[in-house]
């Protein structure tokens, strides 16, 4: 398609004068009749990538959307503009529907957006050779892989097979390199060309601190940002109107919003914080799809959420006006055993088991943590990013043969395992009930650990298990035990190197007391 044609059909539909990165080639690909998939963040600018293509395409355009709110501003939108659009879905009469219908056989519209349930009652009406492009928003819902899966977006494979002749453009925001093939196999789309924009969102520091006296922590956080708007995201509902109260005590404009809250309320909830009236909503994760709201300061994570898609994209909330914002996320290991027993009870369990353990990984990460989560992403930063707080606090290595000798050899010779906590008792010597009646003061390792402090050894053990040295038998209690790697360290004096945590430790217990 003819650039200057592109370009004047941006500038008199959408007024703007330029495209963003990818988009000129996506539409590009889309007029080659090339099947496309396309991963961008939000905000970064999907839609004009389908609904500039259906305004110069000859027939209708058929959009698949699963949200019906988003739907229904994205036809207003382009009604406004005087692009013909339409969408179907479960919330309208049948009369809207006939209505619908006729347009469509009258070829009156260049857009038709339908939820995947409704797919099936528009079908008839649509013609293989008369569709010019399939778009599928939000394609990772077709994949249990993605982090958002809905049964009813599988049957969408059939799409290829009943108009073989349209070009397909899958769009999503977050997808791993899994969740990729997986869209493009489910699809039938295969050869699909991928665009994959830079997620790389500079102006977001990175924060991870333990979850201790976290409420403390976050009243000291909210010091100098008495003005600033910003979420805090928790695990139940519960928390989230505790934490709200709390905050109102100190005399902030806190609000809770999870679910279980009436819709009028909710939506009265975003209002306010929309408008600057609320400063602070604690919400579940419930909170933030589809909220445009660009001066979002600051996010937190009270608990650790479920997976690096879910945190990156309620991270991805702050800052969308290009300026400095700042995340905290507080890690926690009753969080992440909470979310283990979630995750088992889930039905793909094992994905999910794997993606918390890499949620872990980056909480407890130890380089660059932007690497990591962009990494994870399918992308690779060539330098550490200066703005994560590894990055501003480097840790310092030293040799900790000898201490992992200590945490390795104690527990080579517990007869039952034992949970972290009991381990570091008997290294540091500790009288308690649980060691009395095990007799374990008789160890020959009890109290060899004594000149380090309980909480180092906790993020020393951690260290060990990031190294493969270690793990936790989740089927056994949370108990720890020694790897197969554990034994050169043991018998054949492998060094291990550490990263130095009592400055980091230390900087903690500063920021406590103040
Ligand atoms: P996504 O669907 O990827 O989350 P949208 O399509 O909603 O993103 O676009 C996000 C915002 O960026 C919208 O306000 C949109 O109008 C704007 N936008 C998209 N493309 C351009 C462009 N080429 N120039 C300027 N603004 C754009
Ligand atoms: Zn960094």
């Amino acid at each position: 398609m003819n650039e200057v044609k592109l370009l004047d059909t941006l500038k008199e539909y959408f007024g703007y004068e330029k495209f963003r990165p990818l988009q000129k080639k996506i539409i590009q690909s889309v007029f080659d009749g090339k099947d496309n998939l396309v991963i961008m963040p939000t905000g970064g600018g999907k839609s004009i990538c389908y609904q500039l293509p259906a305004i110069l395409l000859p027939e209708i355009t058929l959009v698949i959307s699963p949200l019906i709110a988003l739907m229904k501003d994205q036809v207003d939108g382009l009604n406004a503009n005087g692009v013909p659009a339409a969408y179907l879905n479960s919330s309208q009469t049948e009369d809207q529907r006939e209505a619908i219908f006729k347009q469509i056989e009258n070829k009156e519209l260049k857009l038709i957006y339908v939820a995947p349930e409704s797919l099936q009652i528009v079908d008839r009406f649509l013609v293989d050779g008369k569709v010019s492009l399939i778009a599928i928003d939000e394609a990772h819902c077709i994949s249990s892989w993605g982090h958002d899966f809905r049964p009813a977006y599988t049957q969408l494979g059939y799409l290829k097979n009943r108009f073989p002749s349209t070009p397909i453009l899958a769009l999503t925001a977050t997808a791993d390199k899994a969740t990729r093939n997986d869209i493009c196999r489910q699809l039938n789309i295969p050869a699909a060309k991928k665009h994959i924009a830079s997620f790389d969102r500079k102006n977001l520091s990175l924060e991870v601190k333990p979850g201790i006296k976290r409420f403390e922590q976050i009243a000291k956080f909210l010091k100098n940002r008495t003005s600033e708007s910003g979420i805090v995201y928790c695990l139940s509902r519960k928390t989230t109107e505790e934490l709200a109260a709390k905050l109102k005590a100190k005399g902030f404009k806190a609000e809770a919003y999870h679910a279980g809250i009436d819709h009028d309320q909710r939506s009265q909830i975003q209002d306010d914080f929309i408008n600057d009236e609320k400063q602070i909503i604690c919400a579940t994760i419930a909170f933030g799809m589809g909220i445009d709201k660009s001066n979002i300061r600051w996010v937190i994570h009270y608990n650790m959420p479920k997976n690096l898609e879910g945190y990156y994209q309620e991270i991805g909330r702050a800052g969308r006006d290009g300026l400095e914002s700042e995340t905290l996320l507080f890690h926690s290991y009753a969080d992440v055993i909470q979310l283990q027993k979630f995750a088992s009870n889930a039905k793909n369990e094992e994905v999910q088991l794997a993606k918390l353990d890499r949620m872990k990984q980056y909480s407890e990460a130890l380089s660059c943590r932007r690497k990591i989560l962009l990494g994870y992403f399918g992308e690779y930063l060539q330098e550490d990013c200066g703005n994560c707080d590894i990055c501003r606090n480097p840790p310092e290595f030293f040799d900790g043969t000898i201490i992992a000798q200590k945490a390795l050899s104690c527990i080579y010779r517990l007869k039952a395992s034992e949970p972290i906590s009991v381990v570091i008792d008997i290294l540091r010597g500790s009288q308690n009930e649980v060691v009395r009646k095990n007799n374990y003061q008789e160890l020959s390792t009890y109290g060899i650990g004594k000149d380090i402090s309980w909480q180092n050894w906790q993020q020393y053990i951690i260290q060990l298990i990031n190294l493969g040295l270690l793990e936790i038998a989740f089927d056994k209690n949370n108990h720890l035990q020694l790897t197969e790697n554990a034994k050169s360290v043991l018998f054949s004096k492998e060094k291990v190197f550490l990263a130095d945590v009592k400055q980091q430790v230390e900087k903690a217990e500063k920021d406590k007391k103040e």
